[in-house]
């Protein structure tokens, strides 16, 4: 069987959150597991990291659709992921170079659908899978031009859906008729990406057994919980994993500090034992952020995109604000609204020596983070599945986070971390506290959950049995 993943980022090459790592992944665990020929499709940006003597090109054509009024051509290369799998790249100077939002999504998802009817790709797949809304529009034009490849949606975050003009429709050949409204947009005219592809697609899968539940309610399905309705049977919630172990080099090479569970310390390999290691690389980055040096005050750090809508940047604000800052360290590290960066850079401006703020991205320091905190926050208000909670156990680092979506599928509460129910800044100031008492008063029961939290299992390799007999279903439809 062969499956050709359609996605707009994929690690190394090009990453900027979770999807990235999915997309790395899962080829790679379904590929280890059974005969699936799974290969990945990207856009050829101009800043995709990959070696031109490692590319070659397999086809060049041009459009038969008139995109916005010119015919366009289209390259295809073909390069090998670091993980062994072949990863196609579309090419396309105007519209793919850069991302340009929806113009760039269009263009990508009707070059796939002619070069798979122009075989150009050097494999012919059975079913494209098509992850978010990048690849909304496959589906019906997998239908409108009647090939014979089934479609499955993966749904990685319901709230981004990729609403624009119906002149999307008419760039890639679709008569706007076919369109699905929402009702309050008819007089805008809004087409819907992701709603799209719900509509169209052959299956469709969550990141999570939770979400897969929590995208009928209205509180979580983003507006398209009514589209969803009745399509129960179609949804299928399978978990992310992390296809790295705490042995990975990847995760050891940029800490000064290397260590681990008691079961691995190693005198050798230089393993240290974890509670001398973490506080190691605590010292380490106290001194690279320049927060005062302390081995034994707790650290709690954030490490996500900054999106107020979702990852509980209000919440976790406004219990800092409560907090004694002289008990407790704080390190953030991401970006995204600008806002709400000026006012965690208040904090960073006037707690230097407690709080340090990080608004890049930077996978170095990420895993320096990871390593030197005790605890990583995870407020979110929802999160589809979430990788960072399952990172931060490989470093023996406990989450708190919010009782939601995959959280809930990957943490057990009092375990390997920390869940609190009620969205609120003093549901998660109560759990933070608990947290760190039980660290200050209850070592033995800290140490355990920490041992825990090293020993949970997010292997790929339970879902992607899930993805491969998923596959095999949709195929006998
Ligand atoms: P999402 O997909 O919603 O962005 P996830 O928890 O699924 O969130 O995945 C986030 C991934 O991106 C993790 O691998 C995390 O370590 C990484 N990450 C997020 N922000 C940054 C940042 N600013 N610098 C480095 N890595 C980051």
């Amino acid at each position: 069987m062969n499956v050709l993943f359609a996605v707009w980022e994929i690690d190394p090459f090009f990453k900027m959150g979770g999807l990235g790592d999915v997309a790395r992944s899962l080829p790679t665990a379904i590929r280890a597991g059974s005969p699936v020929d799974i290969r990945v499709v990207i856009p050829y940006y101009k800043v995709v990291n990959v070696k031109k003597k490692n590319l070659k090109k397999i086809a060049s054509f041009i459009t038969h659709f008139p995109f916005e009024g010119s015919e366009e051509r289209v390259e295809i290369f073909e390069t090998m992921h670091p993980n062994g799998f072949p990863v196609y790249l579309i090419r396309n100077q105007k519209y793919l170079d850069v991302v340009k939002q929806m113009d760039t999504w269009e263009f990508f998802d009707k070059a796939i659908i002619e070069a798979i009817e122009q075989n150009a790709f050097s494999f012919v797949p059975d079913i494209i899978h098509c992850n978010d809304l990048h690849a909304g529009l496959i589906p019906l034009l997998a239908k409108v031009h009647k090939l014979p490849q089934k479609t499955m949606l993966t749904i990685h975050n319901l709230a981004y859906q990729g609403e624009t003009s119906i002149d999307a429709f008419r760039n890639v050949g679709l008569d706007p008729t076919l369109a699905t409204f929402r009702p309050w947009e008819v007089k805008l005219r809004q087409v819907n990406f992701l709603l799209e592809a719900i509509i169209h697609s052959d299956v469709i899968t969550t990141v999570s057994p939770t979400y897969a539940k929590e995208i009928f309610t209205e509180q979580y399905g983003a507006g398209l919980n009514e589209y969803l309705k009745g399509k129960e049977g179609r949804v299928h919630g399978i978990l992310n994993g992390i296809d790295e172990t705490w042995q990975d080099p990847k995760l050891r090479l940029p800490l000064r500090y290397s260590y681990g569970p008691s079961s691995h310390v190693n005198e050798q390999t230089k393993i240290l034992p974890w509670k001398e290691g973490k506080r190691s690389n605590k010292i380490a980055l106290q001194k690279k952020l320049n927060l005062t040096v302390d081995g034994a005050i707790p650290m709690l750090a954030f490490i996500g995109r900054f999106s107020i809508g979702q990852k509980g940047l209000d919440i976790m604000h406004a219990m800092i604000r409560r907090l004694d800052l002289t008990k407790y360290q704080f390190v953030i590290l991401g970006s995204g609204d600008k806002e709400w960066e000026e006012r965690y850079r208040w904090f960073s401006t006037f707690y230097p020596d407690s709080i340090s703020c990080n608004f890049i991205f930077d996978e170095k320091l990420a895993c320096q983070i990871y390593a030197a905190s005790d605890f990583l926050l995870i407020p979110s208000r929802y999160e589809p599945c979430g990788l960072i909670q399952m990172i931060a156990m490989l470093y023996g680092t406990l989450p708190i986070a919010h009782a939601t979506g995959g959280l809930v599928d990957s943490i057990q509460d009092g375990v390997n971390g920390f869940l609190f129910t009620e969205y609120s800044s003093d549901a998660l100031e109560a759990t933070v506290n608990q947290a760190i008492d039980m660290r200050t008063h209850d070592e033995s029961s800290y140490e355990n959950m920490v041992e825990q939290a090293f020993q949970s299992n997010f292997s790929w390799e339970k879902s992607a049995e899930e993805y491969v007999r998923l596959y095999e279903e949709v195929l006998k439809q």
